[in-house]
């Protein structure tokens, strides 16, 4: 995950809740992708801030440090090398054929794309495949850069032989959370989000802005559950109301205001563990750092590992 900062409910919906159950049955690598921020932003100044704050959520929200390992890519110096090799695996064409990079390139209004920002599922191959990894729990949108990644394994393992396994996406049954504006991305150059450490008055304030059914105007006018943002959030944090909701929404008897309000609440309820960890560790910051040069030796002596044997499988001595 790329480091922008604070968390919203968006990336607990489609990550850490996969993260979280993830780690009962494997051994997780949790990369905080700092190299990555940098290829849609020069601007490095915040990076390291911005990547305490995300270990912080990850940390908050249940990643156990004593099942999973968690690092700053730009830590472990083995990245930059494989990502180097694999570069030699990846034709410009195939990488200009990345939806997402498209999707981006559109989004971000960018003019001009970087090396760097074309070459970023090859970073991101080389972030996956350092520690063999075998399963990628990635949202929907990631599922083509998984695609080259197993491209590239399968070209490297032809070439020089077996090192690599194929890994597989991993994606979670819920896998993106839409923004408050209704825009199927929840995010924070958006504005359309709800941060993991959003207080309850916050919450309801955000929610409040949150889009409805249009055709519900007024209090008893009968709605339709099935077309309404605030409805697919009661289907994730309040599931014990939503049959009732949905009822009361269709017959006019609930209004959109106190939907809204119940569902702030229901959000805030399920967040009020995470923000209580989380101040913890806001005021243990020395904590924080520990934990991520703890998890960067151990992210460290695993790579070191695959790069020694990429290199006697290359024979590059
Ligand atoms: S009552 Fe609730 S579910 Fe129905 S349209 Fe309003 S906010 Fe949506």
């Amino acid at each position: 995950m790329r480091p922008t900062g604070k968390l919203h409910i968006g990336h607990w919906v489609g990550a850490l809740e996969n993260w979280i159950l993830l780690q009962k049955d494997f051994e997780n690598f949790h990369l905080i992708a700092d190299y990555h921020a940098l290829t849609t932003n020069l601007d490095s100044s915040n990076i390291e801030n911005n990547s305490v704050e995300m270990a912080i959520d990850w940390l908050a929200a249940g990643i156990d440090t004593s099942k999973s390992i968690v690092f700053r890519q730009s830590q472990v110096k083995e990245h930059t090398e494989l990502f180097l090799i694999f570069s030699m695996l990846v034709t410009t064409a195939r990488l200009e054929r990345n939806p997402t990079l498209k999707d981006q390139v559109r989004d971000l209004n960018i003019e001009n794309v970087v090396y760097g920002h074309l070459g970023y599922p090859v970073l991101q191959a080389a972030d996956i495949l350092l520690y063999k990894g075998e399963l990628v729990p990635v949202g929907e949108d990631q599922v083509p850069h998984v695609e080259i990644t197993r491209e590239i394994a399968r070209d490297f393992n032809r070439q020089y032989g077996n090192v690599f396994p194929i890994p597989e996406p991993k994606l979670t049954s819920f896998a993106r959370l839409p923004g408050l504006n209704g825009d199927a991305k929840m995010s924070k150059s958006m504005n359309n989000t709800i941060l993991l450490s959003d207080t309850e008055g916050e919450i309801s304030k955000r929610m409040r802005t949150a889009v409805t059914d249009p055709q519900k105007l007024r209090k008893n006018d009968p709605g339709h559950p099935e077309v309404c943002l605030v409805f697919t959030y009661h289907k994730k944090f309040n599931s014990n109301e939503v049959e009732q909701i949905e009822k009361d929404c269709r017959s006019g008897a609930l209004g959109c205001v106190d939907c809204k309000l119940n569902c702030a609440s229901k959000i805030s309820a399920t967040l009020s563990p995470f923000r209580e960890k989380r101040n913890y560790y806001e005021n243990h910051l020395s904590e924080v750092r520990e934990i991520l040069i703890e998890g960067e030796k151990k992210a460290q002596a695993v790579a070191a590992q695959t790069i020694s044997e990429v290199r006697e499988m290359m024979r590059l001595g």
